[in-house]
């Protein structure tokens, strides 16, 4: 039953927006729409399938809800479950596992109706062995923001928008920019709710009526989700406009979320223009994009513009932490920051790699879990192959190079790492402080500054250098090994080359510079960077 209803509410949702299955509501609604689509033309067959499609929406809504208390105590009383059976079974469903348990469920019942629900669902647990119960859906969206407060790394943005609906100033487009999985969707839904929440506005919508709810799982009435990229043409927003002009069916403002919306087409923009600039009554535009340039101009002055920042590694870390402490796993310290620092900035990036981490060592999760998992190698290792090369040993450099092939590394991942740590090494020589470490744990801020006095500024950027053109070379070679190789031989080499300044000094000073070394190894590269860094 509930898996029907998904595919009801589903098909509603698309014939709703753009009609995307135009056979489809024909062909459900035949009877009703035969005579008007014959009388007349698109448009009122529109309106018709639009008008059925709420009125499918509400008999599913009281579908839900007649079928909620039974749920209910199917779940209350299993005290294994977790976070996961708070959340209406129904939010966030995911396509793979529900289809196969649900009517499992269901048969239980119908087939034995002396064995009580609860009953059925220990036994098919049981059956299961232990498995978390059913509705698995991925961390990302399980543990989704749902209130502003709970928007990481986006406090700024959080507080603007609160304010505007605590100062009763909410513009009636908004955009929102930034890199994948840093929230932007999350903060549309979360003002979507503090919007059309039954208490709203308010700044904190109460998370338990139907719009609150609904929007949680992107398949409400009033506020509708748009994929921009796979609704880009200017049909779609045409109908999106025709659409709007109808007032929201219980909410107080409609709200048309649209994502990835850079990928409209020109036609469809200009179609959006008038709207954007005079929008019916009681309607609003959120749109979010990682690519604001492709946006033209003209949209862009017409919307509040939001950039989200990339989320800081301490928050994300910390959040992480979160919910591994939530989903019953421990972890050695220093995973987080791990993961933080590959997620680089993503909050749905790291829960991904949490999500995979979890499913690979589910009760403990170790330094060395992470690192295969990466592909990566240890800081220990890192730091031994910076102590190698500050030390011109490109024999031990090789060993651990070595090592770390045996143990299946990424080669393309570990120059990303070593590239991180003199970034560090960099902001450490410039003086900065723990803070400003990105790639390398705190505890190593001693270290870094002894090495970054002994290599010197010049070095390090001369490093940085090679590395940067190594990792640019590896993603278009196969011969990744070879380049990381090279690359660690020619940071073991650095030392040996003179600056263009003290050659000039010393052939000022009427001395005869020693040129060995680079007619030894005129190929090298390193001069020439020395050369382009002082242009
Ligand atoms: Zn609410």
């Amino acid at each position: 039953m509930k898996r029907s209803r998904q595919e009801s509410s589903g098909s509603d949702a698309s014939g709703f927006l753009f009609a995307a299955n135009p056979e489809e509501t024909q062909e459900e609604n035949k009877t009703e729409t035969a005579s008007l689509f014959e009388a007349t033309q698109g448009q009122s067959l529109f309106e018709t399938t639009q008008d059925q499609s709420v009125e499918d929406k509400k008999t599913a809504k009281k579908a839900r809800k007649e079928s909620k208390p039974s749920q209910e105590e199917n779940d209350c009383p299993d005290s294994s479950s977790s976070a996961a059976d708070e959340v209406p079974d129904d939010l966030f469903a995911t396509s793979s596992s529900k289809p196969e348990t649900i009517p499992e469920d269901r048969s239980d019942e119908k087939s034995e109706p002396t064995t009580s629900v609860q009953e059925a669902k220990t036994s098919y647990l049981s059956a299961r062995d232990g498995v978390k119960p059913s509705s698995y859906q991925v961390v990302a969206r399980r543990y989704r923001p749902q209130t502003f407060d709970e928007l990481i790394g986006q406090e700024t943005i959080a507080r603007a928008l609160s304010n505007a609906i605590e100062t009763n100033r909410v513009g009636h487009a908004y955009l929102f920019t930034g890199a994948r999985g840093v929230g932007k969707t999350s903060c549309a839904r979360i003002f979507a709710k503090a919007l059309n929440c039954v208490q709203g506005p308010t700044t904190r919508p109460c998370l338990k009526c139907d719009s609150c709810v609904d929007v949680a799982t992107g398949d409400d009435v009033d506020v509708i989700e748009i994929d921009g990229a796979s609704n880009r043409g200017v049909d779609e927003i045409r109908q999106l406009r025709q659409n709007a002009t109808i007032a929201p069916t219980r909410s107080l403002y409609k709200i048309y979320i649209i994502d990835e919306v850079h990928m409209l087409t020109r036609e469809a923009f200009n179609a959006l223009l008038k709207t954007l600039e005079e929008p019916p009554a009681r309607v609003k535009f959120i749109f979010c994009t990682t690519e604001p340039n492709k946006i033209p101009i003209t949209i862009l002055s017409r919307c509040q513009r939001f950039d989200f920042g990339g989320i800081n590694g301490v928050s994300i870390a910390k959040r992480l932490a979160q919910i591994a402490e939530q989903e019953g796993a421990q972890a050695e310290e220093g995973v987080f920051d791990v993961l933080a620092r590959r997620a680089n900035g993503s909050m749905r990036d790291a829960q991904s790699l949490l999500e995979q981490l979890l499913s690979f060592a589910p009760k403990f999760i170790s330094q060395s879990d992470v690192h295969n998992m990466l592909g990566s190698v240890d800081d220990a290792k890192i730091f031994a192959i910076l102590d190698a090369t500050v030390r011109a040993n490109a024999a031990d450099a090789f060993k651990i190079l070595n090592e770390a092939a045996d143990q299946g590394v990424d080669f393309g991942a570990l120059i990303e790492q070593v590239i991180g740590v003199f970034r560090d090494l960099m902001v450490v020589e410039c003086g900065c402080g723990v803070k400003e470490l990105m790639y390398s744990p705190v505890a190593r801020i001693e270290e870094l500054r002894l090495v970054s006095q002994k290599l010197g500024a010049r070095r390090i950027l001369a490093s940085l250098q090679v590395l940067d053109q190594t990792a640019q070379r590896m993603r278009v070679s196969a011969q990744s090994r070879i380049l990381a190789e090279l690359a660690i031989a020619r940071l073991c080499q650095l030392d040996s080359f003179q600056s263009i300044e003290s050659l000039i000094a010393q052939l000022k000073q009427g001395a005869i510079p020693n040129l060995r070394l680079e007619t030894t190894s005129p190929s090298s590269g390193s001069p020439e960077s020395e050369e382009s860094k002082k242009k």
